[in-house]
């Protein structure tokens, strides 16, 4: 017994050594991933739920790493957060999703609206908004295409946030409430920033037909939001009767794997040709 105590205690304990290895890595090689260009853009399509059209797509960061092959961003933008890496690689999104953008610009396929993901310590650098303009610029992009994806933890301060939003807003670009109904944000957050799209966590979505309670907040939800000029995304829809709740919620816009998982650009090319 004793044996197979030390056995299981060695297995487990090599388990957790593997674990560990492995972020030890990560926070390591994530600094030489762009130059080795190693980050990748995949994108997943958004529906309108009124006529099943494409109503635009979002831009989710991969890391082909040479060892660990695709790496999740669950996995490595919290190391990178830590790192303060994610300003450099939320840079680097921005410049390969616009870019992307302005390619299928020239090649005239339409994509209606690319969002792109900003983590809060990247929207709070100081030039944030300079750097914006500037990558519009350099692309000759309209910023109408442009939609950035913010998550409520930004809110701490609402008197900074409500300035970021604004100034992005003059540009004409849409900012999106991410993860909505997973933090503590307070219903005062919807009330004093402008945000142009509230996306409903995925968690929400998951439980609207099991449990009647989230039922009933997903539908309040939505229905504040429109109430309030938003429009309004349902996260992570992955099946048609999850689709059926959200469309009698009147809910405008899904995403999730019942349409789509996300694609390699290729895939989202010949994706986004078919809709046409
Ligand atoms: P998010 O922005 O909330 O993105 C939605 C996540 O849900 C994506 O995971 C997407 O692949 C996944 N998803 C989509 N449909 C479904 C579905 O039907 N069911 C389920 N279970 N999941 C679905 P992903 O790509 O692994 O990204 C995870 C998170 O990493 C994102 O959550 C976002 O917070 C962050 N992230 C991704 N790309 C970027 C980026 O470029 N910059 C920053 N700062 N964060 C990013
Ligand atoms: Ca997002
Ligand atoms: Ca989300
Ligand atoms: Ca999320």
């Amino acid at each position: 017994a004793k044996d197979n105590l030390s056995n299981e205690f060695c297995y487990y304990n090599s388990f957790l050594d593997k674990i560990a290895k492995k972020a030890i890595r990560l926070e390591l090689d994530i600094q030489r991933a762009i130059e080795n260009n190693e980050l990748l853009l995949t994108y997943q399509p958004k529906v309108n739920l009124q006529n099943n059209k494409l109503a635009g797509i979002e831009g989710l960061i991969r890391w082909n790493h040479p060892s660990y092959g695709i790496v999740s961003p669950g996995e490595f933008i919290p190391i990178a957060e830590n790192t303060k890496e994610i300003i450099p690689i939320g840079k680097w999104v921005i410049n390969e999703g616009f870019r992307q953008a302005k390619e299928w610009n020239k090649q005239g396929v339409h994509f209606k609206k690319l969002a792109l993901n900003v983590s809060p310590l990247q929207f709070y650098t100081s030039n944030f908004v300079d750097f914006i303009k500037e990558m519009l610029d350099l692309y000759q992009l309209d910023p109408e295409l442009i939609e950035l994806e913010i998550t409520e933890s930004v809110m701490n301060n609402i008197g900074r946030a409500l300035d970021m939003i604004s100034q992005l807003k003059a540009i004409g670009i849409t900012v999106a409430l991410d993860d909505f109904g997973t933090g503590f944000s307070s219903l005062n957050v919807l009330n004093q920033l402008p945000f142009d799209c509230l996306k409903i966590d995925k968690s929400f979505v998951k439980q609207v037909l099991t449990d009647r309670k989230t039922g009933i907040l997903t539908k309040m939800i939505v229905q504040m939001g429109k109430e309030l000029d938003m429009e309004l995304v349902a996260e992570g829809i992955e099946s048609k009767d999850q689709l059926t709740f959200m469309k009698q919620c009147n809910c405008n816009i899904g995403q999730g794997y019942y349409f789509s998982k996300p694609l390699s650009v290729k895939n989202m090319e010949a994706y986004l040709r078919l809709q046409c």
